[in-house]
């Protein structure tokens, strides 16, 4: 028998396996040319040449031995320098090697991060709409995720709500920027008044608030928008960075964290992260990805495939009547619901179809999430069905 505790992991993580099954129903009633699948956040454009030649490259000169080892939990010692040097290109800092901890991707960072700060019972404050999976990641180390509700329609987190949400038991705050459903880019101004609310209630109550920053949409901007640096802001954060999505690789599962000086207790940080890689099952990065990002960690995949089908999309979308506030990040439309019931909503878009996510298992209500990273013929095939699920509302 299954424990009552994944039982109700199972019943929460439902509405994903459903998309995939629901795109497979879908796919057998209508045929495959009839369904258009935004549903799942998985990227579509090629990773650049580099890291596949890298990849070769390492397998056929590196000493077999020690390209398959085992290694230190928080990373090689190469790969973490390297990485340190390619940020501190990146954002003028003056990190090394220690300030860096290779992960499993960014869940696997958060994860471990979350496993080395919260005791049972901590709080974690994140903003709706947010990555459904936090609650798990901050349930797996014990604490309890509590979201700050959304801030409608700009979705920019609210530092007014910030302070009235943070009690002493608050530990740490997750935000996600680009970020995923909304597409919204955090700017420096909202980001500085979120950092002078932590460090005024750092002060106030005596504690220290952990500030964890997920960015694996750091590199999917459009129209020129960059996204702040934290650590700039707020001395007590912790990047968690991935290559699912700069580098096309959600299946290699790499990606780390950065640890500045400036973080609470920072050596006993880093080294907590060593070993929560180790005991979460993870035991250490996998080798062969570190090897690759340490070479090609300054390169993207082709954003701008995903700016055209934002383009595409966004512009087709608005003048069929569909309100949704143009994204400057990740790939992803969060979109009103056109009936006050998503759900009922995402099954009237089925009917031409159209697959999206409810806005509920992202935390708000209302609103559905379109992943765009699709194919673009998959986008222009599906405008007709867009524009006939919106006259469906208009009559
Ligand atoms: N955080 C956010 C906001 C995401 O959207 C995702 C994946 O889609 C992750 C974390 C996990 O990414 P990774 O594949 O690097 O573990």
């Amino acid at each position: 028998m299954i424990s009552k505790n994944m039982k109700i992991l199972v019943e929460k993580s439902a509405g994903i396996s459903a998309l995939f099954s629901e795109g497979k129903r879908m796919r057998e009633v209508l045929g495959e040319e009839n369904v258009f699948d935004f549903g799942i956040g998985n990227p579509n454009v090629n990773a650049p040449l580099s890291v596949n030649k890298t990849a070769i490259e390492l397998l056929e000169t590196m000493d077999s031995l020690a390209l398959h080892s085992y290694t230190d939990g928080t990373g090689i010692p190469s790969v973490r320098q390297a990485i340190a040097e390619s940020v501190n290109r990146r954002f003028q800092e003056e990190y090394t090697g220690e300030n860096i901890v290779m992960t499993a991707g960014a869940a696997g960072g958060l994860n471990v991060i979350l496993k080395v700060l919260l005791d049972q019972g901590d709080e974690v404050l994140t903003f709706a709409p947010y990555f459904s999976e936090y609650d798990v990641y901050v349930a797996n180390a014990g604490g309890r995720l509590i979201a700050i509700e959304p801030n409608v329609p700009s979705f920019l987190p609210d530092a007014k709500k910030l302070e009235e949400a943070i009690t002493p038991k608050t530990k740490a705050i997750i935000i996600n920027n680009p970020n995923n459903p909304t597409g919204v880019v955090y700017d420096v101004q909202t980001l500085g008044k979120i950092a002078g609310v932590l460090k005024a209630k750092e002060k106030e109550l005596g504690t220290s608030i952990y500030l964890i920053s997920d960015e694996p949409y750091r590199e999917l901007v459009f129209d020129g928008a960059t996204v702040p640096y934290i650590p700039k802001l707020y001395g007590n954060t912790i990047v968690a960075y991935s290559f699912s999505k700069s580098l096309s690789l959600p299946g290699d599962r790499i990606g780390y964290l950065t640890i500045p000086s400036t973080v609470q207790d920072f050596q006993e940080v880093v080294f907590g992260a060593g070993v929560a890689n180790r005991i979460l099952g993870f035991v250490n990065a996998p080798v062969l990805q570190q090897l690759v990002v340490a070479k090609c960690c300054d390169e993207k995949s082709d954003i701008a495939f995903y700016d055209k089908n934002r383009e595409i999309l966004y512009s087709a979308l608005s003048q069929y009547g569909f309100e949704c506030a143009k994204p400057q990040g990740a790939f992803y439309l969060f979109v009103k619901s056109m009936e006050e019931d998503e759900f009922a909503f995402v099954n009237k878009a089925k009917e031409f179809g159209i697959l999206m996510t409810p806005g509920s298992g992202f935390g708000c209500k209302g609103y559905v999430r379109i992943a765009y990273c699709v194919a673009r013929d998959t986008i222009e095939r599906a405008l007709p069905s867009f524009e006939k699920l919106a006259k469906a509302y208009q009559k």
